[in-house]
């Protein structure tokens, strides 16, 4: 199947007289002829869903699906985006370990790994996703057990050289784990590129809806735990009666240690309302994710056409700096992210933004509706103008999230916030 018919066809297959649409199994938990069959869900010898806190028969079609679209040979949804970064590190690493990641990686996580990861003792070392192999070689250590990146950073919409990150990473014995949310496996399939293991906040384009916060962790089944540094992989887990996840659970290894210890221990697994409306998103993401790109192409060159504009962040524009990467790792568009700064600074951004009547002035981003975030207004008011430079955020900067209106409509209003300059 192509990518589009996987959209709608995988993990959901009706058969003879069942519904079309996927059903909201609202069930916190399961029944069976014999206690023996619990006994063996409970030592994970049989096959079957126990309780709605590590699996249910909705989800379970949903993260059938989004294995299927990234290539993988599983994944595991969870309840944010957040809560999938984290399980991703916290299922290979424990106190005393350490991983390195991109530092231009999404705000939320670099503040989950560089504060409240380190609270548990799990240390992160922040690399310049852009520099040479030696260099960021420089950055491991004996304890290193994963390499972190985001295909393209939100917001700086960087694009990640996956194949360098992937070749340091394995140098090193450890797994190259991507946050492809922005990108989807629409535009970029980053185990075609060596990842070994996916996270996506579903929340942004998989839904692309608004209406669910959730996440997702997607195993590739490639990396290879016996190597010596993942013990905890490769010997008895005593909470299941000394089960080895890499004997019983061969390429799906990673992904049900996740679930069967991690889930069951955390608990942060989606309702089945969330992965039914997560669903529906996920049927129209390859069209949605051509028409989001070709608007935002178009919104990009518009922009950068202005002379009251001052530059304009969007990797599918020729000039950008990550304009080579961008060719090779998403050939079908750059999705529907632009940043760009207006040359008179806050207070102009301001009346930009304020003069719009279609953009929806909101905290979110890859939605199907056209949405707009001033940062130095929102989510870093706290920080002075100076500060603000220093973090990489013109005062004037501007978060555009170019929705699937008509683009002459999404021109228009992007030229009356320009009038109002
Ligand atoms: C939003 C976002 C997250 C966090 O996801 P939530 O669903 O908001 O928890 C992680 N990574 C990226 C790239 C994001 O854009």
């Amino acid at each position: 199947m192509h990518i589009e018919t996987q959209c709608l066809h995988e993990g959901y297959k009706p058969g003879n007289g069942q519904p079309r649409a996927l059903p909201i199994y609202q069930s916190t938990t399961y029944t069976y002829d014999s206690t023996e069959h619990i006994g063996q869900l409970f030592d994970l010898t049989a096959d079957g869903h126990m309780y709605s806190r590590i699996s249910n028969p909705t989800v379970a079609c949903v993260e059938e699906k989004i294995a299927a679209l990234e290539g993988g040979v599983g994944a595991l949804c969870t309840t944010s985006g957040q809560a999938a970064s984290l399980l991703s590190i916290l299922n290979i690493c424990r106190a005393g370990d350490h991983f390195v990641a991109a530092s231009t990686i999404y705000g939320g996580t670099v503040n989950l790994f560089a504060v409240t990861l380190q609270k548990f003792g799990i240390e992160c070392t922040f690399v310049n996703a852009d520099d040479s192999e030696e260099d960021l070689q420089k950055a491991f250590r004996p304890n290193t057990k994963a390499l972190f990146g985001e295909t393209l950073a939100n917001p700086a919409l960087a694009v990640l050289d996956i194949e360098k990150f992937a070749r340091v990473a394995h140098k090193n014995g450890v797994p190259l784990i991507v946050d492809n949310t922005f990108a989807t496996p629409i535009l970029c399939r980053p185990f075609e590129w060596g990842a070994d293991i996916v996270v996506h906040s579903t929340t942004k384009y998989m839904d692309g809806h608004a209406v669910q916060v959730g996440g997702a962790v997607v195993d590739s089944g490639k990396f290879d735990w016996t190597n010596g540094k993942f013990p905890e992989l490769c010997t008895p887990d005593e909470s299941y009666h000394g089960i080895t996840y890499t004997e019983s659970f061969g390429e799906k290894a990673y992904i049900t240690k996740a679930r069967v210890q991690l889930m069951r221990d955390f608990g942060m697994y989606p309702p089945a309302l969330s992965a039914f409306l997560l669903n529906l998103g996920l049927e129209t993401l390859a069209v949605r994710m051509e028409r989001h790109s070709s608007n935002a192409q178009k919104a990009a060159e518009f922009l950068a056409g202005s002379g009251k504009v001052e530059f304009v962040n969007y990797p599918g524009l020729p000039g950008d700096k990550y304009h080579a990467l961008a060719r090779k790792y998403l050939p079908g568009g750059c999705s529907g992210v632009i940043s760009f700064s207006v040359k008179g600074g806050r207070q102009d951004a301001v009346r930009f933004m304020d003069s719009l009547h279609l953009a929806n002035n909101v905290v979110h981003v890859a939605d199907a509706c056209t949405c707009v975030l001033h940062p130095a207004s929102a989510t870093h008011r706290q920080l002075t103008d100076q500060q603000l430079v220093a973090a990489g955020i013109t005062p004037g900067l501007i978060r555009l999230s170019v929705g699937l209106e008509h683009i002459d409509d999404i021109l228009e209003d992007l030229q009356s916030g320009l009038d109002a300059i």
